[in-house]
This record gives structure tokens, sequence and C-alpha cells, in this order.
């Protein structure tokens, strides 16, 4: 991979940037294959749901599923760092942007594959899936209702909610390798566990998952699907901008915690007394302390400054250190302040 459209080292100085000719080389290949659908320079914030952070030096959105690998080998070629998004509501763009090409996806097909299972796109919303599948009388998806984001974020993440994993439901997922190749990877080979799954270590993308569902009557399903989303508005700050959980709960294997004390991050914020806590517009929300608010304006550098406080604060009360569930985009320093920004 070349260096041109990459950052320099940390903090050290601003990064070089690309020589004209060669940004203007990769616009014209990249328009080539996306046509009108490239942008250069593409503000990210709107695409998140923390609503924060800076722009992609490209951005296309795909259309279809197969525009994958042929994105990730027109990238490969260029030399520039391919990042995939979703629905962008686990994630937070550094106010610097991101260098490279993002890949935004969109949309995708759901078909029955088999008796009992269903296969979605990545780019599929869950909340799409989920109104298709307890349409047509399925059931095993009707709790996942209200989850944001799409299916390639959920696997990626294996999405958690009242104590079920998402990855449970899945059969098969398939993948794109970052040599552009497509492989069916079988569920016992996903490595899921808790906020984990086998492509964060392996970097290849979901292009598409299947999930096991079972019968159901559609009413019965709607009214399960109704009733997670009145815990989720019952719980959750869900008119704010936010990322959902910042942090990971605590695993067994982090240490003992003090007697009473639940393994859970937002009970350990909550007890630590940090709700409320604010760097610019960034506040840890007094709903449900696990989340941290946009309350307007706030760049990306106050959340990340937000977010270690609130690990410093808990692992000096209770002695656990917080691990994120936030995805981070773009360039941080470690410690939360970010590097300079890129041209
Ligand atoms: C109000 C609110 C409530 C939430 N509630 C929950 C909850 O109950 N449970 C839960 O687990 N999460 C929850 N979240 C967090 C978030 O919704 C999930 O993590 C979701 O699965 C992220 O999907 P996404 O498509 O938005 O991913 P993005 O935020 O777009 O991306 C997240 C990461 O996944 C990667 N990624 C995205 N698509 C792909 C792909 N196709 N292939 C490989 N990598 C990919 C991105 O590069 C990034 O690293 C909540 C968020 C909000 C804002």
């Amino acid at each position: 991979m070349t260096a041109a459209f990459t950052a320099g080292p940390p903090g050290l100085r601003p990064p070089v940037p690309p020589p004209a000719a060669a940004v203007d080389a990769a616009g014209v290949r990249l328009a080539a294959l996306f046509g009108g659908r490239l942008r250069r320079r593409a503000p990210l914030a709107d695409l998140t749901t923390f609503r924060t952070g800076g722009a992609a030096d490209w951005l296309v959105e795909t259309a279809r599923a197969s525009e994958l690998a042929a994105a990730i080998r027109v990238a490969n070629g260029l030399g520039l760092p391919l990042t995939v998004l979703g629905g962008g509501s686990n994630v937070l763009v550094a106010d610097a942007g991101v260098r490279g090409l993002v890949v935004r996806l969109r949309h995708g097909t759901i078909s029955r594959t088999a008796a009992g299972t269903v296969r979605a796109d990545a780019g599929v919303t869950v909340n799409h899936l989920v109104r298709w599948t307890v349409q047509r009388g399925l059931s095993g998806l009707e709790r996942w209702a209200g989850t944001p984001g799409t299916v390639g974020g959920a696997v990626r993440g294996n999405a958690h909610f009242d104590g079920r994993l998402i990855g449970d439901l899945v059969t098969a997922v398939g993948v794109v390798d970052r040599a552009g190749s497509e492989l069916v990877v079988p569920r016992a080979s996903m490595g899921f566990g808790y906020d984990e799954s086998r492509v964060q270590h392996t970097g290849e993308l979901v292009r598409w998952a299947e999930f096991r569902v079972g019968g159901g009557e559609a009413a019965a399903l709607r009214a399960a699907a109704r009733r997670s989303l009145a815990f989720r508005k019952r719980t959750q700050p869900l008119g704010q901008a936010s990322a959902g959980c910042v942090f990971q709960n605590p695993r067994p294997g982090d240490g003992p915690l003090p007697d009473g004390v639940p393994r859970s991050a937002g009970a350990l914020i909550e007890r630590a007394g940090l709700k409320g806590r604010r760097v610019g517009g960034a506040v840890v929300s007094p709903r449900h302390a696990n989340f941290i608010v946009n309350e307007g304006g706030a760049r990306a550098a106050d959340v990340r400054r937000l977010i270690e406080s609130c690990r410093t604060a808990v692992a000096e009360r209770f002695g656990v250190v917080l691990r994120d569930e936030v995805v981070y985009l773009g360039e941080f320093e470690a410690g939360g302040a970010e590097r300079r920004a890129a041209p």
C-alpha cells in the first residue's frame, strides 16, 4: 500500500498532502467504478448517530452488495485505505476525518434461503430485517426491533440486547477479504463472543448474513417487537445523538468488583458519580450512564476526552479498566487528543 493518502506519523507533523496528480488519478479510477455516487471530501457527521466528526477523503454509497469486492480491489490498486460504514451507529469519527475511501453500505436484499433461514445483505438495516421477518410470521429476530444500524455492523460487533447475542441466530456469513475474494464462513468459524466476531481480527468485510428463524404468529411477534422498543424508550436517551453504549461491560476475567456492584459499565459509571459529566457539548447521559450524548456542537475530541475521563475515574474507583464498545474511525491519539488535522 502506498502512503499517498495516509496520515503521517502520530503527532510529529501534519500529514503531507497527497500530490494533486495522485488525487486526480484516484478520482478518475473511482469515478469510473462508482460514477456520480462518488464524493470527494464528504462530511461524515450526518452519516453517524453521534452527529460529529470530519470528512472522508472519498465516500461512495454502494447500490449493490457485489460492489464491495470491486471497491476493495480498486482501493488496493490505488493504495487507498478503505473503511466501511454501515448505519454509523457505533462509531466516533475523528474531527480530522477519515483518510482514503469510505464505503457506506446501503440497502440490499432479504430472501428465504432454505426452510428455517433468512439471508440479508450487509447494508440492510436491522429494523428492516425485523419488519420483514415479523410480517412473514418468522420468529427469532423480533426482539432486535429498535437496534440502530445494519446487518453488517451488527454481525461485526455481535450486537447484544437483553442478554442475547445476535450471533446466536447466525448460521453463516458471506465475507469479502482484504484482497477482494469472497468466502462463506459457517457460524462455527465466526468467532462470536461478547462484542466480538472473527471479522474484527481478519479485517474481512461482511457482505451478507444468514439467520435462523422459526415459525410464529405475526401479531405475537409484532407485540414482542413493540415490547423491545418500549424498553429501549424507557431506558435509553433515544431523542439525543449518541452511539449507544460507549463501553463494554466488564468480563469475569477483568477482576473482582466490590460486593454488590454489577458487571455493568453503566452501573460503574453511575456509581462513580459521572452522570451529567461534560466536556464541551458531550455529556454522560443522566438517563443511561453508558451513553454519551452530543447535546449539540460536541466535537469528536470532546467526546473522546469525556470517554477517557470516565475510564480513568472508574479505574481509580473500582480498579476496572473499561474497554471501548464504540469504534473510532480516523486519527485519534491514545489518551483522547487528536492528531493534527489532515488537509
Ligand atoms: C440509540 C442506540 C441504541 C443502541 N443499542 C444497541 C444495542 O441494544 N445493542 C448493541 O449491540 N448495540 C447497540 N447500539 C450500537 C449500534 O447500534 C450497534 O453496534 C450496531 O450493530 C452498529 O451497526 P452499524 O451498521 O451502525 O455499524 P457502524 O456504526 O456503521 O460501524 C461499526 C463498526 O462496524 C464496521 N462495519 C460496518 N459494516 C460492516 C461490514 N459490512 N463489514 C465489516 N465491518 C463493518 C465499521 O467499520 C465499524 O468498525 C446502539 C446505538 C444507538 C445509537
